[in-house]
């Protein structure tokens, strides 16, 4: 049916059924429930761009406050795109939980927990370029909210738990994962700068920003200077541009144009970069060489008592001169 999919949550034990945006289900969630909290005791929350943002910005952190505080790094797939996941305690408790009050960032709290017990797959089918949404229901023992008498739509849970802003925001970075995914071993690997420059721009929004407003990215590329403006001041401006960046970064999308001439330049820093890495690699392995020649020559443990030149002890007394 199709290519590839990228879902989110990963890993959850969701039924085999496909649901469509007109599909019902019955659920209810509510502070009176039995269960009340059991899900935040034991939590597993992959972040989207969008999801950091709205909680740093809840923090009163910068990204990587938030980011050295409540998060974890793991590896989303073979070649190692970094994802991340919301620290728990050492219970398995989400770190924004209180017993008594339960979620203290609901407002802000991220895409999976909004979606929860849906969980949503994004695909792209064959012979069609466009990616496609579409949900599966997770079922898991400790959820009693499936018990309760209540049938919604998707579309209308989406609606009332909010997804759709966050959807909207996270939009262009799920499209960059499913392409990773179904771009397949032709690509390549994406080499460890890439991987880094998707950690920076996907999670490290702070520090992505002073990179793209640094003179050095700015004598790069051909920017207008309002994109710069509005990079600067707003947060989802950026992240589009983020989104956009790191399809040219992985797949060589022209995306973001460059200077004339930016290339070259480039090009021919790195050059003196790796011309200097490689004289001091070579001066490196010849002392190495002359060390070992040395040794054996002498044999090993001797100790070499050859007189310096520079010095007076080689047999000749200078004074008597
Ligand atoms: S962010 Fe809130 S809803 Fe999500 S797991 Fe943590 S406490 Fe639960
Ligand atoms: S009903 Fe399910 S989602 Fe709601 S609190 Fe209970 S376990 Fe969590």
């Amino acid at each position: 049916m199709s290519d590839e999919k990228f879902d989110i949550p990963f890993k959850s034990p969701t039924l085999p059924k496909v649901l469509e945006p007109g599909s019902k289900l019955k659920f209810n969630c509510h502070p009176g429930i039995s269960c009340f909290n059991a899900c935040c005791k034991m939590s597993d929350i992959t972040l989207a761009p969008y999801d950091i943002l709205r909680l740093k910005r809840r923090m009163g952190m910068t990204s990587e406050e938030f980011l050295r505080e409540y998060t974890y790094p793991f590896a989303m797939d073979q070649d190692k795109v970094p994802g991340l996941k919301l620290k728990t305690d050492d219970e398995g408790a989400c770190l924004f939980l209180d017993p008594e009050k339960g979620c203290t960032v609901y407002e802000d709290r991220p895409t999976v927990c909004r979606y929860y017990p849906l969980a949503m797959l994004t695909i792209r089918e064959k012979d069609s370029s466009q990616p496609k949404t579409q949900y599966s229901l997770v079922m898991e023992e400790h959820c009693k909210g499936h018990e309760e008498d209540r049938e919604i739509t998707v579309e209308e849970y989406r609606k009332e738990q909010g997804c759709d802003e966050f959807d909207f925001y996270n939009q262009g970075w799920y499209e960059l994962i499913l392409k990773k995914k179904s771009a397949g071993p032709g690509v390549g690997k994406p080499s460890e700068m890439s991987l880094q420059l998707f950690f920076m721009a996907s999670y490290n929004t702070d520090m992505f920003r002073r990179f793209v407003l640094s003179d050095k990215f700015k004598a790069s590329y051909d920017i207008p200077e309002e994109t710069y403006e509005q990079i600067e001041k707003d947060d989802v401006a950026l992240l589009q541009f983020a989104y956009k960046f790191m399809r040219q970064a992985l797949f060589g999308e022209k995306l973001v144009p460059e200077k004339p001439g930016a290339w070259e330049k480039r090009v021919a820093e790195r050059r003196e970069i790796w011309e200097a890495r490689t004289r001091a690699e070579i001066e490196a392995r010849n002392r190495q060489v002359e060390e070992m020649m040395r040794k054996e020559t002498l044999g090993e443990g001797e100790t070499d008592t050859t007189p310096d030149p520079g010095d007076n002890e080689c047999g000749c007394n200078l004074e008597d001169r």
